[in-house]
């Protein structure tokens, strides 16, 4: 290891130098008295991390300082929050306890340390368990927002600071902020942190793509700062004709958005056309907000002509976040589609900041979404899900979707995700009124249950006392709350006919003269392979084991034993065994980086020179998927345990599937070329080849056998030259 050396004088200057840029930003909420409070959290962690450092060499107080920055600067927190952000590693990491902090600072401080001490687990890279974390994080959302935010802001600096990290932890943490941290910030209305923490996320899992569109963006940078000068002064120059005080400005995309596009629509960089959007914020008294808005929407539109398709209007029913603000996209003078978002100050700063900013105009709109979430997000909690990750699944849905709008018959309007359906609609009104739902009338039409909803419907809810809820219910509610609702009420009919299951199974044991002990029932659950003896007795009751079973349990009991041994971990070494014996050159999996067997996963076709991991399933050995799969951040989140490096040797005799997506202007003879061009020039291996071709464009899917991504990316590239084809995208799966 390299021997550090510090110049101890220099760093104690650069510390105060930065304790000293957190006083000016903390300073727009400064009261009295504060000052000495935020000075004696700092005096405390300079103290107790002393001779702390971080990963980088660096002092390890550049973390709580910077983190209290963010808290104040970019969430708009106040002086508690500072003071908890400074000391929010001092009880985990130090001598500090929360009697110290307690006797210094008081009840609240030691209320939110406590909180982001508590839910701190979920960094511990030996938990199985962050699934269960995560729910842990939500439940203090009862006790203080603030715990969440100041851990956002923690996570955020983690992830700014993370080049120093092993690959694999920068692999973990990326994923599970990508999976969970990014969906909460923009649940809370935090965009500006969740854009910056998803770019951050990608570029640690899909660097590749990450340094592509960085290096895209920045070649066409002076070009797309010169067409947003031409297309904003106009709209600049009639504002202020019309005595409307308001900054415009351009506004570039996150490189995780504008990938998400390339993937979602399977075009090339080139064709996306919103790099970037136009913001006006207003500067608006508030009675007259709405009106000037609308008012710059009508000059905007004067100006360039709208898609009718494309308005969205949040300023007369707000997101459930606290959003607003007025979305149209418009035909700008190159013929190319713009993005103009018009909003006030005051809703900017909502968009920016979030739940903080919401909470100080809060006077002013006190019914707001956002609380209707807490509120909502606490419901959800108080009815556990035994199954934490099915939990964490329904929840996440919720987190993602957009909302739409549903009136009931009274005329009062209910906020669902997209997607909900009338059964949704019942179990959000009521639990009892989801639970005996036989129908709904949606505009006075009767639909089935599963009727999706459209925004600006109105729903009625027919029930009936003979009604009970159903296990397929599960197939088409989309709410977490009707999910958790019709989950536990299927358990404890389970639970139920699993009580007379077990009163058979006595009657029947006794008859085959087997004792009744926990020991026995326990040996029958593992020989009929349920997972408890719930499921045992549930599965004697409905009569799925029967007498002849039985017997042939009492026949094998002596070998049981024996089968128990069969272990996660034996499987695994089993699979070492198994592969060291054949010859595989392609890949090479795990720490020690051995040839162990695997399947590449159909969900994204890895071929060599993709960026790798494997991933160890239950009953189907080592899977290996690329780090940009669509579902990596999901396993790498909740599974960080059963994730195992992988790294391909060069290898040129094996073939991997992969997919290309070929758009191209309709031309006779197109395909014969392509196909030409693949199997003639390249000696690829074709095995399937989907066309369709619509008022003169070509569309087709073809998935071929390449060696590498050197050979697919040279055979792309010859592809290209051919006359009529204007984009070819690889693609993930070819399901
Ligand atoms: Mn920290």
């Amino acid at each position: 290891m390299k021997e550090l050396v510090v110049d101890l004088e220099a760093e104690s200057k650069e510390i105060r130098k930065r304790y000293r840029a957190l006083l000016r930003a903390c300073k727009p909420t400064l009261q009295r008295g504060d000052k000495q409070m935020i000075r004696k959290a700092f005096d405390m962690a300079l103290d107790s991390h002393m001779d702390m450092r971080r990963k980088s060499g660096e002092p390890y107080i550049y973390h709580p300082i910077a983190v209290a920055q963010i808290a104040a600067e970019e969430i708009g927190l106040g002086t508690t929050s500072i003071v908890c952000a400074m000391l929010h590693d001092v009880v985990e990491d130090t001598d500090i306890s929360l009697e110290d902090i307690e006797r210094e600072f008081g009840k609240k401080v030691t209320r939110i340390i406590d909180g982001l001490t508590k839910i701190s687990g979920i960094f511990d890279p030996n938990s199985s368990m962050q699934a269960e974390n995560f729910r842990k994080m939500l439940l203090t959302l009862a006790d203080d927002v603030r715990v969440i935010l100041i851990k956002l802001a923690d996570r955020l600096h983690n992830m700014r600071t993370m080049d120093f990290m092993p690959r694999d932890k920068q692999l973990k943490i990326a994923s599970e902020t990508s999976y969970l941290y990014a969906p909460l910030a923009h649940r809370l209305g935090l965009y500006a942190i969740k854009s910056e923490l998803e770019d951050l996320s990608m570029k640690y899992t899909d660097p590749d793509t990450y340094k592509f569109i960085a290096k895209k963006l920045n070649e066409k940078k002076a070009e797309r700062e010169r067409f947003v000068y031409n297309f904003v002064e106009p709209i600049k120059e009639i504002l202020n004709e019309q005595g409307v005080k308001a900054n415009v400005f351009g506004r570039p995309k996150s490189i995780h958005s504008i990938w998400n596009k390339m993937r979602k629509k399977s075009i090339p960089f080139e064709e996306v056309y919103d790099l970037f959007a136009i913001r006006i914020i207003i500067d608006s008294e508030p009675e007259n907000e709405k009106a000037d808005c609308w008012k710059a929407y009508s000059i905007v539109t004067d100006l360039y002509r709208p898609n009718p398709d494309r308005l969205r209007d949040w300023v007369s029913s707000p997101k459930a976040n606290g959003y607003e603000s007025l979305h149209t996209t418009v035909m700008g003078p190159k013929g190319q589609w713009v993005e103009v978002q018009i909003r006030t100050v005051r809703m900017n700063e909502i968009a920016e900041k979030g739940f903080a900013a919401h909470w100080k105009y809060k006077e002013s709109n006190s019914d707001s979404g956002l609380d209707q979430w807490i509120h909502k997000v606490r419901e959800i909690l108080s009815n556990p899900e035994p199954n934490a990750l099915d939990f964490l699944d329904d929840f996440k849905m919720n987190l993602f979707s957009d909302e739409i709008f549903i009136f009931t018959p009274k005329g009062a309007l209910i906020q669902l995700p997209h997607n909900a359906t009338a059964l949704d609609f019942a179990f959000e009104i009521h639990s009892d009124l989801g639970a005996s739902c036989i129908g709904a009338k949606v505009n006075h039409k009767l639909v089935p249950l599963s009727h999706q909803l459209q925004n600006g419907d109105q729903v009625e809810i027919i029930t009936s006392s003979k009604q009970t809820p159903k296990e397929d219910w599960l197939n088409f509610v989309v709410t977490a709350k009707a999910k958790s609702k019709i989950k536990s009420a299927l358990k404890e009919e389970k639970r139920r006919v699993a009580e007379d299951g077990k009163e058979i199974l006595e009657r029947k044991l006794k008859s085959l003269k087997i004792t009744y002990n926990t020991e026995n029932i326990n040996k029958l659950t593992m020989f009929f392979k349920y997972p408890s003896s719930q499921e045992l007795f549930y599965n004697v009751a409905k009569g799925t084991i029967d007498i002849k079973n039985l017997k042939e349990f009492v026949l094998s009991e002596k070998t049981i034993e024996q089968q128990n041994g069969q272990q996660f971990n034996s499987h695994i070494s089993g699979l070492v065994e198994k592969i060291n014996k054949k010859d595989y050159e392609t890949l090479l999996i795990g720490d020690d980086l051995q040839k162990i067997d695997y399947t590449l996963s159909p969900c994204c076709n890895p071929i060599p020179g993709d960026d790798v991991f494997g991933f160890i399933t239950v009953n189907e050995g080592i899977k290996i998927h690329r780090t940009n799969c669509p579902n990596a951040a999901k396993l790498m989140a909740n599974y960080g345990y059963r994730i195992v490096k992988a790294k391909w040797t060069s290898q040129k005799e094996l073939a991997f599937l992969t997919g290309l997506h070929i758009v191209g202007i309709d031309d006779v003879g197109l395909v014969n070329k392509i196909t030409k061009v693949i199997s003639d020039d390249f000696k690829v291996n074709i095995r399937s080849i989907t066309i369709s071709s619509n008022e003169g464009i070509f569309e087709g899917s073809i998935m071929i056998f390449v060696n590498d991504t050197a050979h697919l990316e040279n055979l792309i590239e010859h592809l290209k030259q051919i006359k009529g084809i204007t984009g070819i995208t690889r693609f993930d799966s070819d399901n």
